[in-house]
C-alpha cells in the first residue's frame, strides 16, 4: 500500500519523538550560539537573531511534536473505548476471565498500539501472545468427587472443550493465548474434557465450587506462604471447582 507511506512515515516520526528531538536540538543550539557570544566568540547582531530564531523554532517543533503524539495516543484510546467485552478464544478458559486479563489498558497499550502501526514487526502487548499457561498439571476428577460437587445449570451456547487424551488436553493448554500467566494450574478434567478456567483468584474461591485438594488454607496460614486458587467449571455437566497451582 504505497499510497499509505506518506502518513506513515510521518507518523513514524512523530511517535519516535523527531519533531521533538529536532526541537531540543535547536534550542540546545540556540544556547550555544548566545554562550559563544557571551565569550565574544561570535560577535555582531546576526548570530543573536539566529539564536531567537533556533529558540522559536525548537520551541514550536517541540510544543507540536508533543501536541500531535497526545492526539494520535487519544485516538487509540477513543478507538478502543466503546469496544465491548471481549471474547475468550478457547473453550477452557471463560469469556468473563478472558476479559478481565486481556482488557484494553489505555497506559499500557496504547503507545504500543501507535508503534504497531508503523513499524510492521512490532507487536503490541497482548496481541498475538501466547503462553497464558506454563507447566500446566492435569487433574482427573474422580467419579465420587463428581458425585460431590454440586451442580451448576450452563448456558446452552457455550462452547464444551473437546475429549481427547492427556497429550491432547496438554497441548490444549500449552496453546491458549492471552496476556496473563498462570503458572502451573492444576486442571481439573471433568466428563472427559478440560473444564473451563473461570477465575485466578489470591486465595479465595467461588461459593459453590469444589475444592479438589487436600492442602487447602486455613485461615492462620502463613500470608506468605499463599498460592493462588483457580477455579473451573464443567461445561459439560455444570459442576465446579477449584484447585491449588501444583506449585
Ligand atoms: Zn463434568
Amino acid at each position: 500500500m504505497a499510497g499509505d507511506q506518506p502518513t506513515g512515515v510521518k507518523r513514524a516520526a512523530i511517535i519516535r519523538g523527531d519533531v521533538t528531538s529536532t526541537g531540543i536540538v535547536l534550542m540546545v543550539c540556540a544556547g550555544a550560539l548566545l554562550l559563544l557570544a557571551a565569550l565574544k566568540v561570535v560577535q555582531g547582531w546576526i548570530w543573536l537573531a539566529l539564536a531567537g530564531v533556533l529558540v522559536v523554532a525548537g520551541l514550536l517543533m517541540f510544543r507540536w511534536g508533543k501536541a500531535r503524539y497526545s492526539e494520535l495516543i487519544q485516538a487509540v484510546v477513543d478507538a478502543h473505548g466503546s469496544e465491548g467485552p471481549l471474547r475468550s478464544p478457547v473453550a477452557w478458559v471463560s469469556d468473563e476471565l478472558w476479559d478481565q486479563k486481556n482488557r484494553f489498558d489505555p497506559a499500557l497499550d496504547a503507545p504500543g498500539i501507535l508503534r504497531a502501526e508503523v513499524e510492521p514487526g512490532y507487536k503490541a502487548f497482548g496481541h498475538d501472545a501466547t503462553g497464558a499457561f506454563k507447566e500446566p498439571v492435569l487433574r482427573p476428577v474422580a467419579p465420587e468427587e463428581r458425585e460431590l460437587a454440586a451442580e451448576h445449570e450452563v448456558a446452552a451456547d457455550l462452547e464444551v472443550p473437546p475429549k481427547g487424551s492427556k497429550e491432547d488436553h496438554i497441548e490444549r493448554i500449552l496453546s491458549t493465548p492471552g496476556r496473563f500467566i498462570a503458572l502451573a494450574p492444576r486442571w481439573p478434567i471433568c466428563c472427559g474434557r478440560l473444564t473451563t478456567m473461570v477465575a485466578i483468584q489470591e486465595h479465595l474461591r467461588p461459593a459453590g465450587s469444589m475444592f479438589l485438594d487436600a492442602t487447602v488454607r486455613t485461615e492462620d496460614s502463613d500470608p506468605g506462604m499463599q498460592q493462588g486458587i483457580h477455579s473451573y467449571a464443567c461445561r459439560a455437566c455444570g459442576r465446579r471447582y477449584s484447585t491449588n497451582p501444583a506449585w
